[in-house]
């Protein structure tokens, strides 16, 4: 496990690389919560192309409750799991309309009791809606911290457990925001780009990956403009 200084060095860092909010930061509580629930195992890139038209045609969580599954899934048929999807967001509508008297709750115990809700999207809407501490655990998240050696863990739940124990809470809402750009871009799954990589000197991890490729001009370039993006 890493000293706290390493870490936050390391978070300061990235959080000037990466000055951003998220993509799902789209606007209120229910307009997020809508974003990431649709986001999963999609990429941001569709979300973002449907979501307009996804407001016009719910702009409430009322109208949302009131509609049916399929009515839902006409609209958000582009995307993987449009049918599960359609009927989780249907209950979820359902559920803060007649239990959370239609305010999206802000608290993790009842954002999981939400139908289609887990810790990971939960931890999002309580950064980004209500700007409390908590750290959303992707793929992403769980592969850098645990490279990294501030974490070791096997199972992403194991990883946010651990990190909320050593990020201090004001630092916690930057983890799923620097890491996941950090991981798609530069901390890659399998060859990490270890040779472009701003935090190398602060890394645990044994197969550093220092062989700059031809191109590596180009994925810099890459990186750089995504890194100044919102998504
Ligand atoms: S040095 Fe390599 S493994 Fe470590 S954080 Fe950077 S890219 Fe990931």
């Amino acid at each position: 496990m890493k000293s706290t200084k390493s870490i936050l060095l390391v978070l300061e860092k990235l959080k000037k690389e990466f000055p951003n909010r998220g993509a799902m930061e789209i606007g209120n509580p229910y307009q997020n919560l809508v974003a990431v629930m649709l986001s999963a195992r999609t990429r941001d890139e569709q979300v973002l192309k449907l979501f307009p038209s996804f407001l016009k045609n719910f702009p409430t969580v009322q109208k949302l409750a009131k509609s049916t599954p399929n009515q839902i899934d006409r609209r958000i048929k582009t995307i993987g799991m449009d049918r599960q999807k359609a009927k989780n967001l249907q209950k979820m509508a359902d559920e803060v309309v007649n239990k959370f008297h239609g305010q999206i709750p802000n608290t993790m115990e009842d954002l999981t009791f939400l139908t289609g809700v887990g810790r990971k999207t939960a931890s999002v809407i309580l950064v980004t809606s209500f700007f409390k501490p908590a750290i959303a655990v992707d793929t992403h998240v769980h592969r850098v911290t645990n490279r990294l050696g501030w974490v070791n863990a096997t199972t992403p739940e194991k990883t946010e457990k651990a990190l909320l124990e050593i990020i201090p809470e004001t630092l916690q809402p930057v983890v799923n925001r620097v890491f996941v750009k950090f991981g798609r871009y530069i901390c890659i799954p399998g060859k990490p780009r270890c040779w472009g990589c701003p935090i190398q000197k602060y890394c645990a991890y044994k197969n550093k990956n220092l062989i700059k490729p031809k191109n590596s001009a180009k994925i810099l370039d890459t990186w750089s403009q995504q890194s100044s993006a919102t998504r």
